[in-house]
């Protein structure tokens, strides 16, 4: 069987769209396949830099995707900062990986050229060496795993690449002793499906206009209330494929329900309102018994902290094996 490895962001509360797109995939993924899945603690470091809500955050995530049905005992869960060996690893693979590849790294580029397009004359400003250093650690993380396989976003393909290109380096070097073996990427198909936002742009919390999954059911109905909407008189015919709130509809209603709702809109006499109420229905019923999961592992001394203390031995007996014959291959043992 192959090894699947995937990083979850730590932040803040997974919305719908992460649910669609990443949560749900990796779920099922777990059903057929050895499957570890880390909280990118130490990632979410060069970004966050209030602990209260970088604590928070960590929770809140691992809570989300216990609540969504991850069982612990298939797959391993754990916080990357539970595992020192990555950043030992890091620090191995650093001394093979050449900074001019890192030069190139899209994150980092991306960052140079905001300063540039702002006329700045320090292009690196406001880059932090985390920032930099940042596909060093992903490989490590990856690495340290002996992962087979790698499902990210398309976005992430240089950072497969780099991985692999820091793997081969090591190989050439120390292959006689011990080889990582190359982790491959699995890329979502076509152009997977793309939950919209409140104003019709792709969800994020980039944009603000996302719908985090397990938010109050008064608060979720009062958002779904304020998504925009045209003033087509209740009794007029409506195009539903233009309209945000069928479109979410569409992912979370029963195929009938949304048929049914289709067809209504398009002979006149449902309005807007009545639709964001049947939206606010479906979700609710969909996501509130996962919400009462999720309140419940959110409260002080719940079992969230054993599970993922649990899951944090597992990763790193797995961690500790890679690294001795890595310690060995480069003569530190
Ligand atoms: P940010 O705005 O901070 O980048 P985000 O809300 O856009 O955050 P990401 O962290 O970029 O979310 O993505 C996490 C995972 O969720 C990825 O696998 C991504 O493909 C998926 N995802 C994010 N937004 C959507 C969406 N609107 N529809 C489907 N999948 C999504």
């Amino acid at each position: 069987t192959k090894t699947y490895l995937t990083g979850i962001q730590t932040s803040g509360m997974p919305h719908l769209g992460n649910y669609i797109g990443a949560i749900q995939p990796a779920l099922a993924a777990a059903d057929s396949n050895e499957t570890l899945y880390f909280l990118a603690d130490y990632h979410s470091l060069n970004t966050v830099k209030d602990p209260a809500k970088l604590r928070e955050d960590i929770r809140s995530v691992a809570a989300t995707w216990l609540a969504c049905g991850l069982d612990p005992q298939r797959t391993v869960l754990y916080r990357q900062s539970s595992i020192p060996e990555v950043f030992e690893l890091a620090t191995i693979l650093a001394s093979v990986t050449a900074k001019g590849m890192m030069n190139r790294a899209h994150a980092y580029k991306a960052a140079r050229d905001r300063n540039e397009a702002a006329g700045s004359t320090e292009l690196d400003a406001g880059v932090n060496m985390g920032l930099f250093n940042y596909p060093i650690l992903m490989a490590a993380d990856i690495l340290v795993m002996e992962a087979d396989v790698v499902p990210v976003g398309r976005d992430q393909v240089q950072h497969i690449e780099y991985t692999a290109d820091i793997a081969g380096a090591f190989n050439h070097l120390y292959g006689d002793t011990y080889s990582f073996p190359i982790p491959e990427g699995s890329y979502p198909e076509g152009q997977g499906s793309v939950l919209p936002g409140v104003d019709g742009r792709k969800m994020s919390k980039s944009y603000d206009n996302h719908i985090p999954l397990f938010m109050p059911e008064n608060k979720l109905k009062k958002l779904i209330r304020r998504i925009p909407t045209d003033s087509t008189p209740v009794e007029d015919p409506k195009d539903p494929d233009t309209s945000v709130p069928f479109q979410l509809l569409t992912h979370f209603a029963e195929p009938e329900r949304t048929d049914a709702v289709r067809k209504r809109l398009e002979a006149g006499g449902m309005g807007w309102g009545e639709l964001k109420n049947e939206l606010f229905e479906v979700l609710n019923a969909r996501f509130g018994g996962m919400r009462a999961r999720y309140d419940d592992l959110m409260a002080p001394g719940s079992e969230l902290d054993d599970v993922l203390a649990a899951g944090a031995v597992r990763a790193r007996e797995r961690a500790r094996a890679t690294l001795a014959k890595v310690r060995r291959a480069v003569g530190i043992d």
